[in-house]
């Protein structure tokens, strides 16, 4: 696996609205592979293609449970309301509160091309739903109520930064 060079804001990339995955070839796996490491190396909680320069509907995300790929993502349903702090790590040095739902429920595929379903509280629907508006070129920034400068990370309760 190799780590890749994530895109920063002012990318047209990350502007763009990303492709569907038609067919989860070996090349496209080893991308989600090489995704996995490059979020773990920068401390991410998620990460998605268009990040790394790859116009494709892919995102993987990792809470702290482990990895999860998912090809094709798509909110299926969604609860409630939930304002935190985020932050991106294609916006370095950036944090700001965005209202997300509070559950998701996503539908995709996994890194084998099988149907998945991931449901998620708290980060992880943060994460799934901060990942998914990168698909769509939207930034935290678009929807963020207030945005602040941070000069070091911000680390939650649990030791988790929550760049995404
Ligand atoms: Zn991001």
């Amino acid at each position: 696996m190799a780590q890749l060079e994530i895109l920063t804001e002012g990318h047209p990339l990350l502007r763009q609205k990303a492709l569907p995955v038609k067919k989860i070839t070996k090349r496209l796996q080893k991308l989600a592979g090489d995704m996995e490491e490059t979020m773990r190396a920068a401390s991410g909680v998620g990460l998605a293609a268009p990040q790394v320069g790859v116009g494709l509907r892919l995102i993987v995300v990792d809470v702290g449970e482990g990895p999860i790929v998912i090809f094709n993502p798509e909110i299926v349903e969604r609860d409630g309301q939930d304002i935190d702090v985020e932050g991106c790590l294609s916006i370095p040095g950036v944090n700001g509160y965005v209202e997300r739902s509070a559950w998701v429920k996503v539908a995709g595929l996994d890194g084998k091309g099988r149907p998945l379903l991931v449901e998620g509280t708290d980060l992880l629907a943060r994460a799934l739903q901060h990942e998914i508006d990168h698909l769509d070129g939207i930034l935290f920034t678009d929807k963020a109520t207030s945005v602040v400068a941070v000069e070091e990370e911000t680390v939650d309760e649990s030791g988790v930064p929550r760049h995404t």
